[in-house]
């Protein structure tokens, strides 16, 4: 996060001086620009202080070079009776030039004052009528030791047009629309584009006072290139937090996945030594009693005998789950498939623990289908999955002790399914008693022993088998389990 605003903040800083760096870089080209137009006066003042140093002194032909300078006054410094008028345009012109070239004393002495300086300054006359022109006052090269006072009149549209128009068009190129224009009539005089920015930058033209110049850029401006940007930036830097975020929660989630497996695992190790602990405390019992003859009846020490053989069964079962279950853990686990009928192998369960349900005060139902279903299966893991799903169904039944047993054909499936009608199971937990050393702890059912590991052998089992369970359960109701698998074309 505190990574994230520095990015931010160290980007619009950037762009910040981005900006500051593209408007001075704009203000250069409008400069460059003016200057060019200086340039160009200078450079004829410069051919004027030529020619009037030659001897002929024909400066008409001067001015035709120079589009819009309309008429030119040259006057001797010390005295202005010498004055002559070059015109190549209106009375009107003529009358405005003779007006101001008159009219400044103050501006002669301050022009003589820089030339005497080595300066030539070029300056322009204010008065107020001006017929389109400005009047551009300057002190030509002395001659023989005398001074020039000139006055040019140049007509700004004509000039500019003339002058200005390369020049823009060299300096725009593909980037930037430039454009000069008429501040009193808003008129645009000439653009090297069309204008696609509203933002601009305006500059005045140095001498020509009435005009403009206005550049935009071509395509988006800055700012909305610099938006643009930082939008991809945030968009970028919210993928990344997005990321982090994501990786975050991974990292939880297995962390308290880890966490759970832990304290599954001591739940287990305390779970199996009880389970472990229970039938060989009774079968020693029974032994003791026995060996020491205190069994007070025939029919008593066979009931001793009964007790020792189950719980033998119980803990062979416990011992056999545990390495089926490492086994699997470690991927020894070999499965030998084969062909075999499901009907086949399901009758053959219930022949061998009809007894074991009866004793347990169990009444069991049995619904085999007609069709014959051949699958290819280790027929030993089939049957400990069935007697997985009997025991649990023994065992989650206290109340309600019916057990149904069928089997049937789903689609290209075979399925065989223990149903019973016990506690039943809640929803949330559906998914998760396949997980290994996964036991429900809540209500009465902590009493019921157990280890957490034969749902996911079943589940093992099924998937080797390309297989898969189906749970359908309800609290209270009871639950069924049923497992599906391929059958063989025959
Ligand atoms: P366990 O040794 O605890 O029975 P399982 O893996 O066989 O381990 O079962 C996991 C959990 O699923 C059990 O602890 C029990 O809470 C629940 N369970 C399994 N079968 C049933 C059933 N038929 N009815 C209700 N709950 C069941």
């Amino acid at each position: 996060m505190l990574y994230t605003y520095i990015g931010f903040k160290q980007s619009s800083d950037f762009e910040g001086l981005m900006k500051e760096i593209y408007d001075r870089q704009m203000d250069a080209i409008l400069f460059s620009i003016n200057q060019y137009s200086n340039d160009i006066l200078t450079g004829f003042t410069n051919k004027l202080d030529a020619e009037l140093m030659s001897e002929g002194k024909d400066l008409l032909p001067l001015m035709q070079n120079y589009a819009g300078i309309n008429g030119l006054y040259i006057a001797n410094a010390t005295n202005d009776t010498s004055a002559v008028f070059i015109m190549k345009s209106s009375p009107v012109t003529e009358a405005i030039l003779k007006k101001s070239a008159n009219l400044n004393e103050n501006l002669k002495a301050r022009l003589f004052r820089y030339k005497k300086a080595n300066f030539k300054k070029l300056e322009i006359i204010s008065i107020s009528e001006l017929d389109g022109h400005i009047f551009m006052a300057f002190v030509a090269e002395p001659v023989n030791g005398r001074y020039y006072y000139c006055v040019a009149a140049i007509e700004s549209y004509k000039f500019l047009n003339m002058f200005l128009i390369p020049k823009l068009q060299q300096i725009a190129g593909e980037g930037f629309a430039i454009s000069f224009k008429n501040i009193n009539t808003n008129d645009v005089i000439y653009t090297t584009a069309k204008k696609e920015n509203e933002e601009s930058f305006v500059k005045e033209i140095w001498f020509f006072e009435d005009y403009v110049l206005d550049i935009s850029l071509k395509g988006d401006w800055l700012d909305t290139i610099i938006i643009t940007r930082a939008h991809f930036n945030m968009a970028i830097l919210g993928v990344v937090i997005l990321l982090l975020a994501f990786g975050l929660w991974l990292v939880f989630v297995n962390v308290r996945r880890e966490v759970r497996l832990t304290q599954a695992k001591s739940d287990f190790v305390s779970n199996v030594s009880h389970e472990i602990r229970t039938p060989l405390a009774l079968i020693t019992m029974f032994a003791e009693t026995l060996e020491l003859g205190r069994a007070p009846s025939e029919a008593k020490k066979l009931e001793y005998y009964r007790i020792i053989g189950k719980e033998t069964t119980r803990l062979r079962n416990i011992i056999n789950k545990i390495l089926n279950f490492s086994q699997i853990e470690s991927s020894k686990k070999q499965y030998h498939f084969e062909a075999h009928d499901l009907n086949t192998i399901v009758g053959e369960v219930i022949d061998m623990y009809s007894f074991h349900l009866e004793n347990n005060g169990f009444t069991y139902t049995t619904n085999l289908s007609e069709i014959k279903m051949p699958i290819m299966a280790d027929k030993d893991a089939i049957i400990e999955s069935l007697i997985n799903l009997i025991e649990n169904a023994i065992k989650y039944s206290p109340e309600t002790k019916i057990i149904d047993l069928s089997t049937g054909k789903d689609k290209e499936y075979g399925f065989v399914e223990v149903t019973d009608h016990g506690i039943g199971i809640s929803a949330d937990k559906q998914s998760k008693i396949f997980d290994k050393f996964y036991r429900i702890t809540e209500g009465d059912i902590y009493k019921v022993q157990g280890a957490g590991l034969g749902l996911s052998i079943v589940k093992h089992i099924m998937e080797s088998h390309e297989g898969r369970v189906d749970l359908k359960s309800k609290v209270g109701k009871g639950s069924a389990f049923r497992l599906y698998f391929k059958i063989e074309n025959q």
